[in-house]
Formats: structure tokens, C-alpha cells, sequence
């Protein structure tokens, strides 16, 4: 077993012979490429004046005062795109490109990471194919629209549920089919090593400004929270302050209608360790093994895996990991909207409830910081039609 691709028991690289070459020139390119002086310069300037970058490290003074604990909000939802979606894409991207790449293709569920590499390929110059399932085509047309206005080709998925899963099984298929002229842009921390090393490396710079921002203001974080989906904005956050074990990692997943019913997507919850795309970590799915289906108010959460790492961080119990139901979430946008003017993304929603749950139990005035991994612009529609009448009442 090659130890330097896995996190403790879990990554690995579980993929056809076929796909192993793709891999290894995946890696070589990443360490001599990426690496360099010369790429980080690059990025570093398309990540400031292009994407925005620093997201602000804001602190939410009517949230403390709501939950008496001083709260403080990184604000990746003022992001170009509206995410931290965009930090890993356009690297990847740029990569590709440095490789010599002419075209990069993507899977994508509710359509942000396909909006993100449409994105960064529209900027560097590169074609672009985004994977997508039917349903969630139909689901969400207006990012299909937005990814054929910024130049992309959005190839629909016919096969299974005609979603996420399924998407990123076809767009693995699709890369392997013409490995010398495509490079694969992995939305999470997820799929075979080197993806949920490279991934980390690009969404780090969150928790990397965090922690210069907290020095700034002379605090100390007692808490981090982030969602998690295939977990890249947690462990974008949660990379910087591993060492300090005075920092509590959360990782906040989707608890759907409720953890204990069969409609969620809340992995590390009730999973166990398998096999999903490429990786071994800690999958839903039923006695035989296959994929359970998942469900939650969010498409962004909606996996049924989880990055490795994440399997790994919880095993040692460096992190913990909880499930926030749909109802608990939209409550939490309610709050964070009345409060802040800050509408969150349904998917960052699910970190913000947690501190409904997390502040009655502390003892001491705590410092916490929240990731807001992305704006609610995209989601106003589910959030109004959501048990539709009551939002307002
Ligand atoms: C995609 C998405 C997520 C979930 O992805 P992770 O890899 O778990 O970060 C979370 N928030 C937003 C706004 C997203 O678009």
C-alpha cells in the first residue's frame, strides 16, 4: 500500500489500471508545476485582483449578541462566483493550462462547480465540459444557462438517479477516454491521490487568511465550523488550525429530514468505510454496499461520500462531525438575514445552525468562527417555496 496516498486508513487510489497513468502525470505535474514560484505568483494574483481575495474575516456583532458568544463570519460568499468554489477551480484550471491542456471538464450537482470552471476556463482560454445529471439540469437551469453563456458545454447524464453521482462517474469515463488532451477540475476534497491533497492545497488559503486575520485582531479561535459536502471549504478552514489543539474543528453535514429517517445526506453520521469514487472513507449505503441515495434541502451537500481526510480527522477524533436538519437550516438563514443582511448559501446555512446547538452548551464566553462558504442568491427560490407559507409566518 503506497502510505503517501492515504489520510491514516482512508483515500487510497481505487480506480481502473487505465486511469493509474492520468494519475501519476496528475502528480508529477502538481509537484514540478504547482509548486513553483512562478504558478504560486500567478495564482496568487488572479486569486486578489480577479476573485477578490481576502474574503473579509467579519465580525458578526448582533449574531454574538443573539447567542452571547463573540462570533465571527469568513466570508467567502463575497467571492467572484459567490464561493469558495472559485479558489480551487481557477488552480486547477491554471494548472491544466500550464500543462498544456486544451480542455478541462467538470462534474457538478447543483451547477457551482461547474460555474466555477466554466469560469476560470473562460478566463485562461480553455474549452470546458461540465458534467451534469438531467435532473439536476432541470433542477437548476439557470446554472446550466449560466455555464453556456460563459462558453461551456454542459453534457447531461441520463443514467441512474441522473444526478451528482452519476454525473461524476461519467465525467471520470469521459477523462479517461481522452486522458492526453483533457484534465479532470475535481470540485471537493474527494476522488483518488493525489485530487483531496491538490484540492486542499487550493481551498487552504481560507483558513490560511483566517488565521492571519485572528492575529490581526489579537483573538484566539476556540471554535471553527464548516459544512461539509465532499468537505473542501472545512478543510480549506480547518487545515490551519489542525496543529493548535486548542481549536475545535466542526464539520457540519446534512442532516435532511432528519438523521435518523432515510432521507439525508449525512455520511459520517450514519456511514461506514467503502469505496466511492476512487477513495475509501466513510460512504452511506445499504448491506450489499452500493451508495444509499441522500437527501437534503442543499444539492451542494448532497453526496454520499465524504473527502478522506475528513474520515481520517474524525477517526482520531481531531474533528467532530454533526448533522443539521433542512428545518434547523432554514431557520438559520432567517436569523443570519434578519440579523447580519447576510444571506447565506443553504449549504454555509447548515454551519450557522450549529451554533443554535453548539452556544447554550459552553460554560465560557467563547470565540467562534463560522465559514459562510457561499451566498443564498442562488437558493432565494427553494428558500421561498420551502414548506411553502410558513417561511414568513
Ligand atoms: C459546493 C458547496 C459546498 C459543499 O462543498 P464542500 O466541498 O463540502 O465545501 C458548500 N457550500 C457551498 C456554497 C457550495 O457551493
Amino acid at each position: 500500500m503506497d502510505k503517501k496516498s492515504y489520510f491514516g486508513d482512508f483515500g487510497g487510489q481505487f480506480i481502473p489500471e487505465t486511469a493509474m497513468f492520468a494519475l501519476e502525470e496528475l502528480e508529477e505535474a502538481y509537484e514540478s508545476i504547482a509548486k513553483s514560484k512562478e504558478f504560486k505568483e500567478e495564482l496568487d494574483y488572479l486569486l486578489k485582483e480577479y476573485v477578490g481575495r481576502p474574503t473579509p474575516l467579519y465580525h458578526a456583532k448582533r449574531l454574538s449578541e443573539h447567542y452571547g458568544h463573540e462570533i465571527y463570519l469568513k466570508r467567502e460568499d463575497l467571492n467572484h462566483t459567490g464561493a469558495h468554489k472559485i479558489n480551487n477551480a481557477l488552480g486547477q484550471t491554471l494548472l491544466a493550462k500550464k500543462m498544456g491542456k486544451k480542455k478541462v471538464i467538470a462534474e457538478t450537482g447543483a451547477g457551482q462547480h461547474g460555474v466555477a470552471t466554466a469560469t476560470a476556463a473562460a478566463l485562461l482560454g480553455l474549452k470546458c465540459d461540465v458534467y451534469m445529471g438531467e435532473v439536476d439540469a432541470k433542477r437548476q437551469e439557470l446554472n446550466k444557462f449560466r455555464m453556456h453563456l460563459l462558453g461551456a458545454d454542459v453534457v447531461e447524464i441520463k443514467d441512474g438517479l441522473k444526478t451528482l453521482k452519476e454525473a461524476t462517474t461519467a465525467a471520470i469515463q469521459a477523462w479517461v477516454n481522452e486522458i492526453e488532451n483533457v484534465f479532470y477540475v475535481i470540485g471537493s476534497v474527494v476522488g483518488p491521490y493525489p485530487y483531496p491533497m491538490i484540492v486542499k492545497d487550493f481551498q487552504r488559503i481560507i483558513g490560511d487568511e483566517t488565521k492571519i486575520q485572528l492575529k490581526e485582531k489579537n483573538i484566539q479561535a476556540d471554535y471553527v465550523i464548516a459544512c461539509v459536502g465532499g468537505g473542501s471549504n472545512a478543510m480549506g478552514i480547518f487545515t490551519a488550525f489542525i496543529d493548535d489543539k486548542n481549536v475545535n474543528l466542526i464539520g457540519v453535514e446534512a442532516g435532511g429530514l432528519g438523521a435518523n429517517t432515510p432521507y439525508h445526506a449525512a455520511t459520517m453520521t450514519n456511514g461506514r468505510v467503502g469505496i466511492i469514487h476512487g477513495m475509501k472513507t466513510m460512504v452511506l449505503q445499504d448491506e450489499f454496499g452500493r451508495n444509499l441515495p441522500v437527501h437534503s434541502i442543499s444539492a451542494g451537500l448532497d453526496y454520499p461520500g465524504i473527502g478522506p481526510e475528513h474520515s481520517y480527522l474524525n477517526s482520531i477524533k481531531r474533528a467532530k462531525y454533526e448533522a443539521i436538519s433542512d428545518d434547523e437550516c432554514i431557520e438559520a438563514i432567517k436569523i443570519s438575514s434578519k440579523l447580519e443582511g447576510i444571506i447565506p448559501a443553504i449549504e454555509s446555512a447548515h454551519a450557522l445552525a450549529y451554533l443554535e446547538k453548539l452556544c447554550p452548551t459552553l460554560t465560557k464566553k467563547s470565540t467562534i468562527v463560522v465559514n459562510v462558504s457561499g451566498r443564498g442568491d442562488k437558493d432565494v427560490n427553494t428558500i421561498m417555496n420551502y414548506k411553502k407559507g410558513t417561511i414568513y409566518g
